[in-house]
């Protein structure tokens, strides 16, 4: 059960980070396309500025897949759900909130 949620996110998570990964490409085109003169080129700052949030969500993205695949260890292992703090049982509400948290909330 939790399995399948954490396969399900994952695979959220794996469409998020290929969409923005298409963007940012994209972004790297139209940016070589136009005038290579970044810097004096109001719109190559916009595309800089856009880049740079792309870039962090991406980031973001690939992070949460990092830690959706530790999750996915630890349902393995069967350490899923237990404080990694405390070793007691995390509350399923906070699991259902945060299905790969680690920690419970005194914890983290
Ligand atoms: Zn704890």
């Amino acid at each position: 059960m939790v399995r399948d949620e954490l396969l399900r996110l994952r695979a959220n998570a794996e469409a998020e980070a290929a969409t923005l990964a298409r963007d940012l490409e994209g972004l790297f085109t139209a940016s070589r396309d136009s005038n290579a003169d970044d810097e004096h080129d109001p719109e190559g700052a916009t595309i800089g500025f856009e880049r740079a949030q792309l870039t962090a969500l991406l980031a973001a993205t690939r992070e949460r897949i990092a830690e959706i695949d530790d999750a996915l260890r630890r349902v393995d292992a069967s350490t899923y759900g237990v404080c990694e703090g405390c070793g007691r049982p995390i509350p399923e509400e906070r699991l259902a909130a945060r299905p790969f948290a680690r920690r419970c909330m005194a914890c983290a």
